[in-house]
């Protein structure tokens, strides 16, 4: 599953260059493209840049993504710079005044709206900025029934939620946006709702279909009759434990073609971040000692959780492969070299707390100090999740391979 100039790099990077990051633009292409195409030509594809907002990641998904969902003003300042022209959709709990009003003069094209506060701090801002029409969604806690969610690893709507507006709450913010009443400046553009991550792709058409479906409830039961938007959220599953079972983009893309058929009119909108960047990533290190305790093997690497935090946050074994270092170059120190075979073993990093775990008794053939290990799947919240600056570590080297 490693490709051969990652593998290629991995081993010729010397110690000290290591850890590094190491992105197959490339392999990002080709997923970002095979994604596109199981779509429905209708559906729009924006990529949530939380994921990972590193330019050469956010340009390489340019030709493939109708925008980009940003939720701060920090990514929104950062992702114009990088993809001048892309439509931006301004989501996230919290937004500033202050962002609100530099979001306006970006000219961000959408606003997916929290709460009713925030709402007139909108309207508010456009108003000051002399800007009379601004496309508003709302973000909405569709209720789903407890089984629609099946096995999501992280629900976010569907319950007490601190992220957008319960459905009591948006018959109160009607009155604001025109279309239902307001003459101000926002416009009612659409629903908006991210309800779980860690979907398959039957349980993200059920949840899909549900929010769609109170859309039209809304815009029937009010006649908004410029409701036109329907953005269903991201959240689609990956697999740490399996990298090769992938989300069924091709069940996905024919489900959500046969939802905007029983939907006419209005426009599908998906915003997966996960699902689309983190295959494209490796975090390549060495094994600088192999010891014993109470019976137990562990593999000290270069690095850590302060660089990638995944498996510490979602508490799984980040999966990874050994590239074995043979040549007598590797080992020149007059000791025997430290080494594993055939029993379980601890990888761990350089911090000094029993948390720097990236996994945890996993089996491997041999693993011998001077050895990379290539861990996978680092493409998606892993470095700019990590806590970078704790105990103060050099930082990785970054290689974006495009050839
Ligand atoms: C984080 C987030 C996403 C992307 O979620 P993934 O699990 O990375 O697909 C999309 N929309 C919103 C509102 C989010 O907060």
């Amino acid at each position: 599953m490693i490709t051969s100039t990652v593998r290629t790099l991995a081993t010729e990077l010397t110690g000290d260059d290591l850890p590094a990051y190491v992105y197959d633009l490339p392999a990002l292409r080709a997923h970002a493209r095979a994604v596109r195409d199981a779509l429905p030509p209708g559906l729009e594809l924006y990529y949530a840049a939380k994921a990972n907002p590193a330019p050469p990641v956010l340009r390489t998904l340019a030709p493939h993504v109708t925008g980009y969902e940003v939720a701060s003003g920090g990514e929104a300042e950062h992702v114009r710079a990088a993809v001048p022209g892309a439509p931006l959709a301004f989501g996230g709990p919290g937004k500033t005044e202050g962002e609100l009003r530099r979001a306006l003069t970006l000219g961000v094209e959408r606003f997916h709206v929290e709460s009713e506060q925030e709402l007139r701090l909108l309207a508010g801002a456009a108003e000051d900025a002399g800007i009379d029409a601004v496309d508003v969604l709302l973000r909405v806690n569709v209720p789903l029934a407890s089984d629609e969610l099946g096995g999501a690893a992280l629900a976010m709507g569907g319950g007490p939620s601190p992220f957008g507006l319960d459905p009591e709450a948006v018959q109160r913010c009607l009155p604001l946006l025109s279309g239902a009443g307001s003459r101000g400046p926002l416009r009612l553009r659409g629903i908006h709702a991210h309800l779980a991550s860690g979907l398959d792709a039957p349980a993200q058409l059920t949840v899909a279909a549900a929010i769609a479906d109170w859309a039209r409830k809304l815009s029937e039961r009010h006649g908004l009759d410029d409701l036109t938007e329907v953005n269903v959220g991201g959240g689609m599953g990956v697999d740490y434990a399996h990298p090769d079972r992938r989300f069924d983009w091709a069940a996905y893309g024919k489900g959500m073609a046969d939802l905007a058929l029983r939907h006419p009119g209005r426009t599908l909108r998906i915003e997966p971040g996960r699902a689309l960047t983190v295959y494209c990533g490796w975090y390549v290190t060495e094994v600088l000692d192999i010891k014993h305790s109470g019976g137990e093997a562990f593999a000290v690497l270069r690095g850590g959780t302060h660089h990638i935090r995944t498996p510490a946050t979602k508490q799984h074994d980040q999966p990874f492969q050994v590239l074995p270092m043979d040549t007598t170059a590797t080992w020149t120190r007059p000791w025997a070299r430290p080494a594993v075979r055939e029993e379980p073993v601890t990888l761990v990093g350089q911090l000094c707390t029993p948390k720097d775990v990236l996994a945890r008794r996993v089996q491997v053939p041999e693993l011998r100090a001077g050895d990379r290990v290539a861990f996978a799947m680092a493409g998606a919240y892993a470095w700019n999740i990590s806590h970078h600056d704790f105990l103060m570590h050099p930082r990785p080297g970054f290689h974006y391979l495009d050839t």
